[in-house]
């Protein structure tokens, strides 16, 4: 990559980001692959094509109804995932958001990612549109608690009111996005972006694309941070082709001149 073009981008990037009160961070595994999580698809992407030792797709391992049926097999793979977050922490990406939250309380992140790391770096306008695999909800009654991982759990585990299953808050394959994330979405979307910022997500989800299109179609810019290509990189306005740590580090030290 040619540095002289880089630098250019990073400003013109990074005066967008000053002259934005409301700005929608969009994103996915990308994000936290600088915190040494694999980057993997929707939540089952860590295991490619493979079937599951039991002869699943990972689809079918990590779905609602095998949860259901075969709730072993399901917390098998959820357990496998968590065991992956656990000991990452944020990141530079995450924590200039978090930061620039707390200078701007315009600034809001949907994330697709359920390893928790946007709320430990501390935003708090957060959309895990994909669920969090920090806390747990029975599956028959009300119960539910936070947990910081699944160290010390008998898989799969029960509830200590009921005794029925309790599932991670994930939204599985098969299963609806959760409706109070949707109508968040919704609320920051009506206040209307003045920026669009998408991270480290390949967006195949039409709901993680979505607020792209709707900026490209009211002339609002965006930016992608990426790598490589995705589905929205022909229709942002801006591209830095580099990782999401070392983009939000360059931007953050020309926002607050230290560059
Ligand atoms: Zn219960």
């Amino acid at each position: 990559m040619n540095n002289t073009v880089a630098d250019a981008e990073l400003d013109t990037v990074a005066a967008l980001i000053r002259g934005a009160e409301r700005i929608l961070f969009i994103t996915g595994a990308g994000i936290s692959a600088d915190s040494g999580l694999p980057t993997y698809r929707g939540v089952g992407g860590l295991y490619d094509d493979r079937l599951t030792a039991e002869g699943l797709s990972i689809e079918e391992a990590l779905s609602g109804h095998t949860l259901a049926t075969r709730p072993e097999i399901t917390w098998r793979y959820i357990g496998e995932i968590e065991a992956n977050c656990r000991n990452a922490g944020p990141n530079a990406a995450h924590h200039a958001i978090a930061r620039l939250e707390r200078e701007k309380p315009g600034v809001w992140v949907l994330t697709q990612n359920i390893d928790g790391l946007h709320r430990a770096a501390g935003s708090q306008n957060l959309i895990e549109i994909h669920g969090s695999v920090h806390k747990l909800l029975c599956t028959a009654c009300a119960y539910e608690r936070a947990v910081s991982d699944y160290a010390g759990l008998t898989l799969p585990p029960h509830c200590p009111e009921c005794d029925h299953l309790l599932r991670p808050d994930v939204v599985l394959f098969g299963e609806m996005l959760p409706q109070a994330a949707l109508a968040q979405l919704s609320t920051v979307m009506d206040a209307g972006p003045e920026l669009v910022v998408t991270i480290g997500t390949t967006s195949v989800f039409p709901y993680i694309a979505g607020p792209v299109w709707w900026a490209s179609q009211h002339g609002v810019p965006t930016v992608e941070i990426n790598p490589g290509q995705s589905e929205v990189s022909r229709l942002v306005s801006h591209r830095l082709s580099i990782g999401a740590g070392q983009a939000m580090s360059a931007l953050w030290s020309r926002l607050h001149g230290t560059h």
